[in-house]
């Protein structure tokens, strides 16, 4: 049987195919050390631990919930914009996905038409442009210069502009390189989008996790204009550790989030039951967790960086949110004798037991990702074994 031609053209998300390959080859017994995945390494917090178990106990979990989401998880999330943002919203402005990736795939499915263009500054999140092909639309990528800090400027959207768009997509702090857009610079985009009528996806999801003072700004709350104009794309698992339950969630056009609504309806029913009540109490419960994981999230950074930056031939920006690090590698693979970056990730897994991920996954061919979401020995080891990689090849 003949598959699609659009399920054939889709490449598969490198970062979950990295990171099961670290994953095969540690169960074979090798000591990998993986820092690919775009995950929080810490256990989910308790007190949403238990709102989970309570609403097993007491039957909640057990039966279907409307598709959009329990009526608490959408007040959660109206009271949550409001209190953290000063944003309002009406709870029909709500949809609760499963996942923040769902909640993008059924924005494009409920937006696009064969052709419509998105705009997709670069580097990107590896789901963005696959998405929209499955919708039939057209990614239009735009290479943001890295000595503007990876941002998109509004004469770079000009150009990429034309009568087939209909959205951009700005993810701030950015995954892969938690560069993170000023009030200033949302400011000229977001008025640039209001005139020309086009959404504005703002996917917020590492808002909570910024750094050494670096604050974020979501642009729906920079002007009335520009909320009307944003669908807020949120969730759960990267602020509350919460990946393996999947909620995420978007709000902004009640025409847009119904249409979302009734795609869902149609394809997942609703995200799970119990993951919904968990997830009201992660929204309204107590929040000093979130602030310890980020803490410990800024310490690793500040530890790593320095060691990653020193590596031979790396350049590199501290960045100011997410859990990402995009150092530029290109003259590290040319010491170590390679042209393709791609190829050099694929020889220090094998020869060096290091996973990272390639840059090209995000439209880079000179940078790789390198995941800190995990232990500062692991992130230590792994920074010897690389520098030991390089100095082997450099010599070889
Ligand atoms: C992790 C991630 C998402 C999706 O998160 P979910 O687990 O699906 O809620 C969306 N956007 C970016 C940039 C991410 O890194």
């Amino acid at each position: 049987m003949k598959i699609s031609q659009r399920a054939e053209q889709l490449e598969p998300s490198v970062t979950l195919v990295a990171a099961a390959k670290a994953k095969a080859l540690k169960a074979q017994g090798l000591d990998i050390l993986s820092l690919t995945v775009g995950e929080p390494d810490f256990a989910t917090p308790e007190n949403i631990q238990e709102a989970a178990i309570k609403a097993i106990k007491n039957g909640n979990a057990s039966y279907y919930t409307p598709t959009a989401g329990i009526p608490e998880l959408r007040q959660a999330i109206v009271s949550y914009l409001q209190e953290n943002y000063g944003l309002t919203y009406k709870t029909t402005q709500t949809i609760v996905t499963d996942g923040a990736k769902f909640a993008l795939y059924t924005l494009f499915q409920a937006i696009l038409d064969a052709g419509d263009e998105v705009i997709i500054p670069v580097p990107y999140w590896v789901s963005y442009g696959e998405q929209v092909k499955l919708a039939q639309g057209t990614p239009i990528f735009v290479n943001c210069k890295e000595s503007n800090h990876f941002k998109v400027t509004v004469d770079q959207l000009e150009e990429a502009y034309s009568s087939r768009t209909k959205a951009i997509i700005i993810n701030s702090p950015s995954n892969p390189t938690g560069m993170i857009y000023t009030k200033e610079e949302l400011t000229e985009i977001g008025n640039w989008a209001v005139e020309k009528d086009i959404l504005i996806i703002a996917d917020d999801i590492y808002g909570r996790l910024v750094y050494n003072g670096n604050e974020f700004t979501p642009i729906a709350t920079i002007s009335e204009a520009i909320r009307k104009q944003t669908i807020i794309i949120n969730g759960v698992s990267k602020t509350y550790a919460m990946t393996g339950w999947r909620i995420g969630y978007a709000v902004g056009d009640e025409t847009i989030i119904q249409t979302m609504v009734d795609i869902a309806s149609q394809s997942t029913s609703n995200p799970t039951a119990v993951s919904q009540y968990a997830a009201v109490e992660a929204l309204l419960g107590e929040q000093d967790t979130v602030e310890e994981m980020r803490v410990a999230f800024e310490n690793r950074l500040n530890k790593f960086y320095p060691l990653i930056e020193a590596l031979p031939g790396v350049r590199i920006e501290k960045p100011q949110g997410a859990f990402y690090l995009f150092p530029n590698v290109k003259e590290t693979i040319a010491i170590c004798g390679y042209e393709n970056v791609t190829d050099w990730v694929d020889d220090l897994l094998e020869e060096a037991q290091v996973a990272l991920i390639t840059g090209e996954g995000f439209g880079s061919d000179e940078h790789v990702r390198i995941s800190y979401a995990t232990n500062l020995g692991i992130l230590e080891e792994a920074v010897d074994r690389i520098a030991a990689f390089i100095e082997r090849k450099r010599k070889a």
